[in-house]
């Protein structure tokens, strides 16, 4: 069973995204929070609710859990401004 852990950090969208130990976009240890280990990622995201009010899986370690629809795009807001 894999280890979750909830990143501490809050993303633009307000959201706290769950990782697994083995994700390439595992946050850093002062920026983690660990939840234990789980059968599914949707355990995982259960216990991280119950810290966080917004929670997601990482597209990367837990797309079965991640849920892209309610994410805003502001993330490329500042990439490029055709005003
Ligand atoms: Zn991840």
């Amino acid at each position: 069973m894999p280890v979750y852990y909830v990143n501490k950090n809050i993303k633009l969208n307000g959201e706290h995204e769950v990782h697994t130990g083995l994700c390439p976009y595992f946050p850093i240890e002062i920026n983690r929070h660990l939840l234990g280990d789980f059968r599914s990622c949707e355990q995982a995201l259960n216990v991280a609710g119950e810290i966080y009010s917004l929670v997601n899986g990482c597209y990367w370690c837990c797309r079965d859990c991640h849920r892209s629809k309610n994410i805003p795009k502001k993330e490329t807001y500042n990439l490029e401004n055709s005003s």
